[in-house]
């Protein structure tokens, strides 16, 4: 088959570099609904490489809206089914697949990839992909659905909001943990229950699934505004609404100071926020700092114990005298 003849149409396109397309791959995690869609279009674009992690087998519930599965397909691997099946549609691709959880991929397959795709249904799961993102440091394009309601949105590690940075992630989510950067918080990460099954239509998932490959697309070629704010698609309604978003210091996974060194110390049970931040201010020589404990700044009036609750609770200090918070482990004593 002529090749040029295949891509000629996209490449009428003013910008459109197909020997990028050429030699760039993906990983996508999730070969839902979603991910069939994207996958669909970056085979049949012309990517290099794509690798399809999902450790899931194809149910009869999936038939409405995974367009890649057919009724013969139900019991399969649908990481292995999706690959034999892109392989038809486009046998130009190396595809890679791992029937897998995405956690037990090494990270070199996320190194190797110029973008990370994840349709993913738990929140555990989103918030583990972004972590990976920002660790191996390789744009994600993020999505989800939920009946007629959509989102979608690219994460660029280090420049642009991640997941956990945006102020829509549940706050009992955001007090989990599944920072690779942070074993300690990692201990404490719950399981999340799978709950019942979530309503799902095709239309919804194409019409998500072509904004994420879209943005895939536009990434690998660089063309045109990265979508970094927040996509909301209301499809009964056909409202789109953008909601900014800005990265945020503090942020568990992006944040520069998790990394940081830490430095103890003790408090007593009679000291305030007040008299710890006096002790702070005349140590480090701080004009107004402000004590940060799980994303919140702790009231000055209230008593330490009573503000942290835990031994041995990790405090960030941030002051405008100093270029980065310092990160406090505080011991209570009576
Ligand atoms: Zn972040």
């Amino acid at each position: 088959m002529d090749e040029d003849e295949r891509y000629s149409r996209q490449q009428l396109i003013p910008g459109w570099d197909q020997f990028k397309l050429d030699t760039s791959s993906a990983v996508l995690a999730g070969i839902g609904a979603i991910g069939s869609y994207v996958a669909t279009v970056l085979v049949s674009s012309g990517i290099k490489k794509l690798t399809i992690i999902d450790f899931d087998t194809i149910e009869t519930s999936n038939l409405n809206r995974q367009l890649l599965f057919k009724d013969e397909d139900v019991g399969k691997s649908k990481s292995e089914t999706a690959a034999k099946r892109l392989k038809e549609i486009n046998p130009n691709i190396k595809i890679d697949f791992f029937h897998k959880k995405m956690q037990d991929v090494s990270v070199s397959v996320y190194e190797q990839a110029d973008v990370i795709v994840a349709c993913l249904d738990t929140f555990i799961d989103r918030r583990w992909i972004n972590s990976m993102a920002v660790r191996v440091k390789k744009p994600l394009v993020m999505g989800g659905m939920f009946a007629f309601l959509g989102n979608a949105q690219v994460i660029i590690p280090h420049e642009t909001a991640c997941f956990e940075c945006q102020p829509l992630v549940p706050e009992e989510e955001l007090a989990q943990a599944c920072s690779p950067f942070g074993e300690e918080r990692k201990k404490d990460r719950k399981e999340i229950e799978i709950g019942p099954p979530l309503p799902a239509v095709a239309p919804l998932s194409s019409i998500i699934g072509g904004i994420m490959a879209q943005e895939a697309l536009k990434l690998i070629l660089e063309l045109g505004e990265k979508l970094t704010n927040y996509l909301f698609y209301d499809g009964l309604n056909n409202a789109v609404t953008i909601i900014e978003l800005e990265k945020s210091k503090e942020c568990p996974a992006c944040g520069e100071m998790y990394k940081l060194e830490q430095i103890e110390f003790v408090a007593l049970s009679t000291e305030t926020v007040k008299d710890f931040r006096m002790r702070l201010m005349l140590t480090y020589g701080l004009e107004k700092p402000d004590l940060m404990f799980q994303g919140k700044i702790l009231d000055i009036e209230s008593f330490l114990e009573d503000a942290i609750k835990t031994d041995k609770a990790v405090i960030f200090v941030l002051d405008k005298n100093l270029a980065q918070p310092i990160k406090i482990v505080l011991q209570i004593s009576d």
